[in-house]
């Protein structure tokens, strides 16, 4: 990937920059002909949208919104949809190519893309938000499609969200192609099309991915402590989730504040707190308050990331006293702080393989729309796991073969992966 690319990206704290250093780490380590780099070194397409909607009290306002479509050479177009003030083309840039190498490295038929909308959501009514997210739609058009590409929740999105997506697509189709196209988005309410398994997918292919970082190194889980950053979707599942292998969650935090307790704290306690607090953790009654250095510091096994991208710097690695981190976030560890944890010997079970599971059992979503089938939570689960596992396999392999930590031989799967169908098909013409 060049340096151009990166430059062209540029912000403060370039997150693409994460990915344009990881890229070519793993390349020169594997064999990858110079074109193949130079294809996936640049996004297909990026779509910006500046859009107006009437809010509340009549007035119009004008959104800015993004989808970037990084590559489809393995299947559609896929990757989530965030609402978040600082969203920007160089971070949705970064989270659409991460969202190529995660289907390559778990062996699903998706591409990459991603897309967010510059907005901070609680500062707009729900009938507010729901006019956002259809006139974004709307105004995306045809560069969605249920065959094309299909969003899917992320940060401050949900499956509300995402059946407003739906309705709106649905609504400009000719009247005998709506019912056949609800897999333009996934993670939807189950009622209208959804999957079971889908909402706790990603914190739960985080506890698989742990699960089996144990197996590999003999460590017992029950009685390990760990923390989490984040107790949103993927927080919250993966601390409870993993609270059921006997591990005891010592801290927890949110926008709102970091919480600890010691003794631990109950994550289902936590997030039932949560949910009667605007989704927040502040103010929880059996934890107490600690700050940024102490949360980051904290003596535990298992550290797991799950809010937003450079979280794990060269401010807050040198902190750190885990084991292994566990990265529910999409890019949670700039560059320099990627150096620091390795040379502190932690293992950082990377994004790409770790928060896998989101967009694993959105393919599965998918699927059963596609074929007008139901899935048991059985099912799900059971193949959830077989692929999480099996990119786990796959990962762990190349660490060994390459001699070389976890993110990067996670990108040598993906990449060998996409090596080997450009050469099958070639490039056009
Ligand atoms: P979410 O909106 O449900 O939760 C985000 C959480 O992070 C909230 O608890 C929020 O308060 C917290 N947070 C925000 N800023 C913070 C800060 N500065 N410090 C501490 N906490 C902060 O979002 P989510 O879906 O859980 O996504 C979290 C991360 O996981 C993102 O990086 C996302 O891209 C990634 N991810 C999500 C999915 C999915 O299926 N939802 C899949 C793969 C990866």
């Amino acid at each position: 990937m060049s340096n151009k690319s990166a430059k062209n990206a540029k912000s403060k704290n370039s997150v693409y920059e994460n990915v344009v250093h990881q890229f070519n780490k793993a390349v020169d380590l594997i064999d990858l002909p110079d074109s193949i780099r130079k294809i996936l070194s640049t996004t297909n397409n990026e779509i910006i949208i500046h859009f107006p909607v009437k809010m509340d009290d009549g007035k119009i306002e004008i959104f800015t919104g993004y989808r970037v479509q990084h590559n489809n050479a393995l299947g559609p177009y896929k990757g989530g949809l965030r609402f978040h003030p600082l969203v920007n083309i160089d971070e949705v840039r970064a989270l659409a190519t991460w969202m190529t190498w995660k289907s390559a490295i778990t062996n699903i038929p998706l591409g990459g893309a991603k897309g967010g909308i510059q907005i901070d959501p609680s500062k707009y009514s729900k009938s507010e938000l729901e006019r956002i997210a259809r006139r974004f739609t709307f105004s995306l058009g045809n560069n969605i499609g249920p065959e094309y590409d299909i969003p899917a929740p992320d940060v401050n999105t949900n499956p509300q969200i995402m059946a407003w997506i739906m309705d709106t697509y649905l609504s400009t189709m000719p009247p005998n192609e709506r019912n056949r196209c609800i897999h333009v988005v996934t993670g939807k309410p189950i009622e209208s099309g959804g999957s079971l398994g889908r909402n706790k997918a990603t914190g739960q292919g985080v506890v698989f991915t742990i699960r089996e970082w144990a197996k590999a190194n003999n460590f017992n889980l029950d009685g390990a402590t760990y923390f989490v950053q984040g107790f949103g979707n993927v927080g919250s599942w993966a601390a409870r989730l993993l609270k059921e292998y006997g591990s005891k969650m010592l801290a927890a935090s949110d926008v709102s504040g970091r919480l600890y307790n010691e003794n631990g704290i109950d994550p289902e306690d936590l997030y039932n707190y949560a949910q009667k607090n605007n989704g927040l953790i502040k103010g929880y009654p059996k934890a107490e308050e600690i700050n940024k250095e102490n949360f980051f510091g904290l003596k535990a096994d298992i550290f797991v990331p799950s809010a937003l991208e450079n979280q794990i710097t060269a401010e807050t690695a040198p902190l750190l006293n885990v084991k292994v981190i566990a990265e529910g976030a999409n890019g949670p560890t700039n560059i320099q702080g990627d150096e620091i944890v390795q040379q502190k010997n932690i293992d950082v079970l990377p994004d790409i393989l770790c928060n896998a599971g989101g967009v694993i059992v959105s393919y599965f979503e998918w699927l059963q729309n596609k074929r007008s089938e139901f899935w048991t939570l059985e099912e799900v689960d059971t193949k959830l796991e077989n692929k999480m596992v099996t990119g786990f396999e796959n990962v762990q392999e190349a660490t060994q073969k390459y001699d070389t930590d976890w993110r990067t031989a996670a990108y040598i799967v993906a990449l060998s992966r996409l090596r080997t169908v450009y050469k099958e098909r070639g490039i056009f013409p």
